[in-house]
């Protein structure tokens, strides 16, 4: 179908105030994408009804007026005070110290020092800090004013007579994740001066188990990009080749544990995220089944789709914090109890390849390549490959861009200058909602809240995000059909390597393409890793790439065992 844009009713709608060249732009961005997302319309005809209700935007109503002006006082009471406090910066203190080779040290080889006496809590996170301070990536946003503290803390346990995997681990954050009273502002200038006002679940879990935080690390505006450069702040570089991208929008996290700030991050990955960035930095990024970890204190992008998950510099790292961070939680509904899905029976054996749909024009050569030599090693160590048709992969990129903009459209309607953050000095609320959004936000995001307002609105709502959720389900069912054959399936993580900053700007659907291996795990809800499988020189640069294998739901357990096997082949 044609899509007929109104792009200044959309505006309205999205409570976006527009410039007339952006609305021009956004307008010929929004044909193209629903152009290319209109082919879900052709698979979602094997579905039955659809299992997920209406999303309501609660700021916008196509057939209601707007918010009364009679609330703006009322809402404007309740709104709490803007800090005035800027960045966190290192202390002055940790120039100059030596730093260690922080670089490839796993969390596992920190324990050691930590048991041995050889390092102290402390030590480690001055050695940290000061590769922080010397770092030219811009992967962190911040450090935060407590690490010595935390770190002295750690010390504190461990002298009492306290051990475990990660007392006295330091740890990097990407900036969407909550601890209470410190700055986090989703690499967007709507939450510039925003500090949290509760902690998180999964830095609760983290803290109580004594890992210590250093920063916050940089991203994509809400989680909105593949390279980081959708920051409102800085661009992160990507530490193999630093004219490159380090991929997003968890960039700085993989960054970060590339470089040797951190010897692991958290990054949260609703079509990607953590494992595309991961794949092109070289580190592991594991993506849980959906309901795995708690959502409590993240800051929401898409809701059926986001989950938490660990980058780090070995499987059994990442498999340490999954562990560590897993399970129900009252504040999160959408977590699972341990018995909701089957576990794995027996070690994994069979792993699946869809290989039409990897031979598909537009997968670099070198990728190509370099899947091959990871699949003879998997046989190498034992696995058994078996080829599995899963040509309704190709849609799930489809779906991706009309359900995750529908939710994000719906998720950020918060942001309307009252609860938080940035607020403007208008006389009335509807200009207010308007103009703080239009300053706020940057170029993606508006794209995203046009596109999804688009696809929930009433005359459109039907063709487009009923048609996905149907067409999701018909995702889900073939996942579970090939997963009652296979124990996983490999794909490449990234159709090419790292591209370079500047590279994808002008044409936003380029930059969604990189997605179109990992988002598929996203709209099933699976769990997914990528783990390194080698490098493909570039202009005289070794760039990493990944090996990407998803299992069944809660077979977390699957992956980290063909993951760990797959790193021993690969490093021997
Ligand atoms: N790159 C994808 C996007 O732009 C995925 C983002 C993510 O996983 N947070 O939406």
């Amino acid at each position: 179908m044609t899509a007929n844009i109104d792009i200044k009713k959309l505006s309205e709608l999205a409570r976006v105030d527009l410039d007339e060249t952006t609305a021009a732009e956004l307008e010929g961005n929004i044909a193209d994408i629903l152009s290319y997302v209109a082919s879900v319309q052709e698979v979602a005809g094997a579905a039955g009804e659809p299992q997920a209700g209406a999303l309501r935007n609660v700021m916008r109503e196509d057939t209601e007026p707007h918010a009364p002006e009679a609330y703006r006082e009322a809402l404007l009471r309740e709104a709490p005070a803007v800090d005035e406090d800027g960045f966190i910066v290192v202390p002055p203190i940790l120039n100059g110290l030596k730093i260690m080779d922080t670089k490839t040290a796993k969390i596992k080889d920190l324990q050691t020092a930590l048991e041995s006496g050889e390092e102290t809590a402390v030590s480690l996170a001055e050695k940290y800090l000061a590769a922080i301070t010397a770092d030219t990536t811009e992967s962190f946003l911040g450090v935060y004013d407590d690490v010595l503290e935390q770190a002295k803390a750690a010390d504190a346990r461990r002298a009492g007579g306290e051990t475990g995997p990660l007392l006295g681990i330091p740890l990097a954050v990407k900036d969407n994740m909550l601890i209470d009273g410190k700055p986090v502002s989703a690499g967007s200038k709507i939450l510039e001066d925003y500090r949290a006002p509760y902690t998180a679940t999964v830095i609760k879990k983290l803290a109580d188990a004594g890992a210590v935080f250093l920063g916050r690390t940089n991203m994509d505006e809400f989680a909105m990009g593949s390279s980081t450069e959708h920051s409102a702040y800085q661009v992160t570089k990507n530490p193999h080749d630093e004219t490159r991208v380090p991929g997003g929008s968890s960039g700085g996290s993989a960054a970060a544990v590339a470089a040797g700030l951190a010897p692991a991050a958290l990054g949260s990955d609703t079509g990607g995220s953590v494992r595309q960035p991961a794949s092109f930095c070289g580190v592991v990024g594991f993506k849980p089944t959906y309901g795995a970890i708690s959502r409590h204190g993240l800051i929401a992008m898409g809701s059926s789709l986001d989950q938490i998950g660990p980058l780090t510099h070995s499987v059994a790292d990442a498999e340490l914090l999954f562990s560590t961070t897993r399970g129900q939680d009252p504040l999160d509904s959408t977590t699972y109890a341990e018995n909701t899905y089957s576990k794995p029976i027996g070690a994994p054996k069979r792993i699946g390849v869809p290989r039409a749909f990897i031979a598909a024009d537009g997968v670099d050569p070198a990728v190509k390549e370099n899947f091959t030599t990871s699949l003879a090693k998997l046989e190498a160590a034992g696995y058994e490959l078996v080829d599995v048709e899963l040509d309704i992969l190709s849609e799930a990129l489809a779906m991706y861009y009309i359900i995750m903009p529908a939710e994000v459209s719906s998720n950020l309607a918060r942001y309307d200058g009252v609860s938080y953050g940035l607020r403007t000095d208008d006389a009335d609320l509807f200009t207010q909602y308007v103009h703080t959004r239009r300053d706020g936000f940057g170029p993606e995001v508006k794209r995203r809240l046009l596109l999804g307002t688009y696809v929930l609105s009433a005359g459109y709502y039907d063709a487009y995000y009923r048609t996905a959720v149907r067409a999701r389900r018909v995702l889900e069912d073939a996942f579970s059909k090939v997963f009652s054959e296979v124990d996983a399936i490999a794909t490449p993580t990234t159709p090419a390597p790292a591209f370079k900053i500047g590279e994808k700007s002008a044409d936003p659907l380029e930059m969604y393409i990189q997605d179109i291996f990992t988002v598929g795990a996203n709209i099933g809800g699976i769990p997914a890793i990528s783990v390194p499988s080698g490098t493909t020189e570039v202009d005289g640069k070794k760039l990493p790439l990944g090996l990407q294998l998803a299992a069944d739901k809660n077979h977390e357990a699957t992956l980290f065992t063909i993951g760990k096997d797959f790193e021993a082949e690969h490093l021997r």
